[in-house]
């Protein structure tokens, strides 16, 4: 089988150092292998992502020397596959409808525990609150959540009922991104190593849904002089930035130790 690999920014906010080494090491390997390297445009939370987040995406990757095969995959172009991976299912009754609050969800989580209410992958675990709760018809603008007491019953304590449509937009992270990874044959996922409690719910949606699995690379993640990882929100500087004060991409590649 041929290697294909991607890497998959979200357009809201500039590309750091985390974001280089990432999309280095795929692209990397691609060309190492005679593979591909794929881009895909993770721009699904359409409040957040910005046009110019993405065009800065593309200028920092070329910038950088990195070139991708084949056209862009942008999230926002494929709303109907994700409405039909829902559908499938819905229809199966793996999902349910939720109308909770983060509030909501973090007082019928503590409740029992007193304390801390217990944390999984995408953070405070789903109290099971409207679980069983399901109409024939798929709604429409309320968050639906895997039932995971049926999908994994070992991971309903651990990772419990994931949303994978969100009241304010169509999609999750996890949903889409197994599906455009199968939609792009994509052979091995190259990512950070934070991300891989998100491989696990990955693998579940695989086998729900039918499609294959890739290989999982979960790479070191880069981190500050703190040793605090770089993330947007914070001050992590971005690659622009170091373009715009005059260094060169093999300055960038060495900073991240390649
Ligand atoms: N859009 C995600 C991010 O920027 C990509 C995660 C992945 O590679 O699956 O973190």
């Amino acid at each position: 089988m041929s290697y294909v690999t991607r890497f998959a920014p979200s357009p809201t906010g500039p590309l750091h150092l985390g974001h280089a080494y990432s999309a280095i090491l795929a692209h990397d390997r691609a060309r190492e292998r005679g593979g591909r390297f794929l881009l895909r445009i993770e721009d699904i939370d359409r409040q957040r992502s910005k046009p110019a987040w993405e065009q800065q995406i593309y200028e920092d990757l070329t910038w950088l020397g990195l070139t991708w095969d084949g056209p862009v995959m942008r999230q926002s172009d494929r709303l109907d596959r994700y409405r039909d991976a829902l559908q499938e299912l819905w229809s199966r009754g793996q999902l349910f409808a939720c109308s909770c609050s983060r509030r909501d969800i973090e007082t019928a989580s503590s409740a029992p525990h007193e304390g801390e209410p217990p944390m999984g992958p995408d953070g405070v675990i789903y109290p099971g609150t409207c679980r069983g709760t399901c109409p024939e018809e798929m709604p429409d603008q309320v968050a639906l959540r895997l039932d995971m007491t049926k999908a994994a019953p070992d991971l309903s304590e651990s990772v419990g009922d994931i949303v994978l449509s969100r009241k304010d937009f169509l999609g999750s992270y996890h949903l889409c991104a197994v599906l455009d990874d199968a939609d792009q044959s994509i052979s091995e996922v190259v990512r950070g190593e934070d991300l891989q409690p998100a491989t696990q719910i990955h693998l579940v949606l695989q086998r729900l849904l039918g499609l294959p699995t890739p290989s999982y690379w979960h790479h070191r993640l880069i981190r500050d002089d703190a040793g605090k990882r770089l993330a947007k929100r914070d001050d992590a500087r971005s690659i622009a930035t170091y373009r715009a004060e005059g260094a060169t991409p093999d300055e960038v590649r060495s900073m991240v130790g390649l």
